[in-house]
């Protein structure tokens, strides 16, 4: 799997590291293990599924091109927050590139399958919390990056209130979606959208 995503351009030593070290067939069903480390996006269960290597690895490298660690190339990012922890292997895979990951989910079922699947871990510096993810999680801010699994209209105003570098898919208008980065400088902020995506949609309070 790591072999693949050089080819497909993700060059980060860091990115490659993190996603050689984290087993993702610990992350899906059985019946999909055999498919764990294909290039493919996986259910998960209520709806909701674990996204394509190729895209976790592209997403993660684009949040250490944060402006702060340019130049830093073995350096980790501070505290992370993701939005939408689904099964917990983005956020396990983040733990290897991040001081502290805090990662947040909406469907009590994924949040509690998290927690499971996380369990094997025992990682101290990755927290799991069960919420609505769109109002952001204040009390983990400042944020060195924000990376979202699920995607909206915009990104909302309450992330770049307390983010670093922003990477989420966001509806474009050429319809559809496509991945936003969007940077806090002193010129303000800074917004690319980049290459069409395909995610799950971000929805608003619990169930
Ligand atoms: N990073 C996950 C991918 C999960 S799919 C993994 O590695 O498995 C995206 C997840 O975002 C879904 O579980 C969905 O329930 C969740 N989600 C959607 N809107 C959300 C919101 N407002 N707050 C938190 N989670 C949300």
């Amino acid at each position: 799997m790591v072999q693949r995503l050089t080819t497909q351009g993700i060059a980060d030593a860091r990115v490659l590291r993190a996603m050689g070290a984290v087993e993702r067939h610990r992350f899906v069903d059985s019946a999909l293990v055999n498919q764990a480390y294909e290039d493919t996006s996986l259910p998960i269960g209520l709806g909701q599924t674990i996204s394509k290597p190729n895209v976790v690895a592209r997403m993660i490298e684009l949040l250490l091109g944060a402006p702060a660690l340019v130049g830093r190339p073995n350096d980790k990012l501070g505290r992370v927050l993701e939005i939408g922890t689904g099964c917990g292997y983005q956020a396990t895979v983040l733990s290897h590139i991040a001081t502290e990951v805090y990662s947040i989910e909406r469907l009590r079922g994924l949040h509690e399958k998290a927690r499971t699947n996380l369990r094997h871990f025992r990682l101290a510096t990755v927290h799991l919390l069960f919420g609505d993810g769109m109002v952001g999680y204040p009390k983990g801010a400042p944020y060195a990056g924000i990376i979202a699994a699920a995607g909206g209209e915009a990104v909302p105003e309450a992330w770049i209130a307390v983010g670093g570098r922003i990477v989420a898919p966001t509806h474009s208008e050429r319809g559809g979606q496509a991945l936003v980065v969007i940077d806090k400088t002193a010129r303000g902020i800074e917004r690319r959208v980049l290459e069409a995506v395909n995610f799950v949609p971000l929805k608003s309070g619990i169930a």
